[in-house]
């Protein structure tokens, strides 16, 4: 199956001069969802995942369907004032300005094998923020998975030395 029949792209959305690879129809179509979901369980498979973490909010549809999968837990990352319990944050640079992601404190223990899920790898900004929550936690990051990769902007060169896959390259 050419998952890539199910990304629409949108020009000039959410500004001018930028193509939007919208997810949307993928997740639409169960076929297309269970397919994606089983490729990156099959590379998650032999890396004894202990936890999935995904970056809200398009990192829970892509993350929540593995973890259940793969019988593991999921913990979402999200941006500050959303989770209820003491967490941990990380601010990273923008373009224009900065952001800043949260994980509660205890999502995860000292040693836990973590799988990153997320739909899209645009600058690489949110996956090593993610990255460094998870480290901060002791966790170990055996794996990140992405449904497309934006090969222009290089966010693969943030996350070097750790393991990846992209089932989509724009
Ligand atoms: P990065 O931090 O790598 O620059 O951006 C990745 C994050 O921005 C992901 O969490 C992703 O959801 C979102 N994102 C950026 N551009 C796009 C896009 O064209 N399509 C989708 N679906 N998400 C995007």
């Amino acid at each position: 199956m050419d998952l890539k029949n199910y990304i629409a792209s949108i020009e000039n959305y959410p500004s001018e001069g930028i193509v939007f690879r919208d997810i949307s129809p993928l997740m639409a179509d169960g076929d297309a969802y269970r397919a994606a979901t089983h490729e990156i369980v099959k590379y998650a498979e032999e890396k004894q995942i202990d936890m999935v973490v995904g970056p809200e909010a398009r990192g829970f549809i892509v993350g929540c369907p593995v973890a259940y999968e793969l019988g593991v837990g999921f913990a979402p990352v999200r941006k500050p004032g959303k989770l209820p319990r003491k967490t941990i944050s990380v601010s990273y640079d923008l373009e224009y300005g900065s952001d800043t992601l949260s994980l509660h404190a205890d999502a995860i223990k000292p040693g836990q094998r973590v799988l990153i899920c997320d739909d899209l790898l645009a600058t690489g900004g949110t996956i090593k923020a993610t990255i460094e929550l998870i480290e901060e936690l002791g966790g170990i990051v055996v794996g990140c998975a992405f449904l497309i990769e934006l090969k222009d902007l290089h966010g693969r060169d943030k996350i070097e030395g750790y393991d990846m896959i992209t089932l989509m390259e724009y």
